[in-house]
Parts: C-alpha cells; structure tokens; sequence
C-alpha cells in the first residue's frame, strides 16, 4: 500500500487535547476510536493510516489521559480516545476521564460514529458495557470491531460474534454490523477504512 493514498490527503497528527475547551472547530465529520486497554487499537489504527508510528502503543497507566486527533486528508478527523480498563489507574484518573468522555460524546457535535475495538478472544466484558450504555444515553451510532482475529480458530471467531451480536440487540445506539479485523493480517482494514471514508 506504500504511496496509495488512504484518504483525501496525507494522515497528520493534530493535537492531543485534556479538556472540552481544547477540541478543535468542529468543522468536518469525526470517527472516534475507543477500547480497553491492549485491545489492539493503536495497531489497528496505524494500519488504517498506513503509518508505523502514528499513534503510540498502549499508553501507561496514570499518565495524562489525552484524546489524540488526527487528520485523515482535509475533511475528516479520528479520534483516539484513551484506553480504559486500567486495573491500576488511579481513581482521580478515571473520574476526569469519565467526565472529559461523557462530555465529549454528548457534545460533539461532528462526531458520527465511534467504533468499539473487542478483542476477538474475549469478547464483550463488563467494562466495555458500561462505555456501551454510554454510547446510548449520548446517542452516538457506534460499531464493534473485533481485533485480534488471527489469534483466534473458527470456532472462537464464530462464538464472539455471536455474543457481540446478542449483545448489541440491547443497546440501541448499535450499528449492526460487526467489523472483523487483524491488524497483524490486514484482514478488515480496508473495509474499515471504507466505512470511515464514506460517512457523511
Ligand atoms: P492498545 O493498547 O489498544 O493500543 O493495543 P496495541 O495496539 O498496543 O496492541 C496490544 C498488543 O496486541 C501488542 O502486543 C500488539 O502487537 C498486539 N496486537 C495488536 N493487534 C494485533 C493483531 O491484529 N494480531 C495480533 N496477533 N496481535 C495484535
């Protein structure tokens, strides 16, 4: 894929932002990306880019929580948001996290969809129900992407999609259809990257 162009443009990094005051104009349509921690998101979004090093692997645990934006060409945005699920994170931590998320995902107006990385060989956990209900009372379309894939047999592939899709049946903000990825692979990334590039 070297030297294909992915979307409208060159991916830049535009700034890593720790309150509502500090988002850039909303001005063009926006992806969020959210995700327990090691889930595979930062892998998963490099390949989207096409880049090695765009957004950095697991960030540590306490260190200042940012929600990394990024562009895709000129028209559109993605959006790291910080892994969750820490067992060690700090409580003061979390809570500003919270409150930054809820704020965010109630007030972004350009936001038109998040995508919810389950790891493939786990599946739907307590911690991703509470940012599911989230995504529902903030009425943000959100779509599960599973990541991982290679990691897992047919059997396990099957089995977590069926729980995803059981799962998604409570919860009204659900897009329904599922996004099987490997970052390792390239399984998924280009219809992933599709569904990013045609949102309006
Ligand atoms: P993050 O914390 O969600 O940003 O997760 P990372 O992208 O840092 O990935 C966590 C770990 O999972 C790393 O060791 C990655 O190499 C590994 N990983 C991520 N995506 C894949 C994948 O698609 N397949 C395999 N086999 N490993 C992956």
């Amino acid at each position: 894929e070297k030297g294909r162009l992915l979307f409208a443009g060159p991916v830049t990094f535009v700034k890593g932002v720790v309150a509502m005051a500090g988002l850039p104009p909303p001005d063009r349509v926006e992806v969020c990306f959210a995700g327990r921690s090691n889930v595979g998101k930062s892998s998963l979004i490099n390949a989207l880019t096409g880049r090695k090093t765009l957004a950095r692997a697991s960030n540590t645990p306490g260190r200042t929580q940012e929600i990394n934006y990024f562009a895709l060409g000129e028209d559109r945005y993605l959006v790291d948001l910080p892994g969750y699920g820490y067992a060690e994170a700090p409580v003061a931590v979390v809570a500003k996290w919270q409150a930054l998320l809820k704020q965010y995902l109630a007030g972004r107006v350009t936001l038109r969809r998040a995508f919810v990385l389950i790891d493939m060989r786990h599946g739907i956990k307590a911690v991703d129900h509470e940012i599911l209900k989230l995504l529902d009372r903030s009425a943000v379309t959100f779509q599960v992407v599973l990541t991982k894939a290679d990691k897992v047999n047919k059997a396990t592939r099957e089995a977590t999609i069926a729980q995803v899709q059981g799962a998604l049946a409570a919860h009204p903000a659900a897009y329904p259809e599922i996004v099987v990825t490997s970052s390792e692979k390239g399984e998924g990334v280009e219809t992933l990257r599709a569904i990013i590039a045609t949102l309006e």
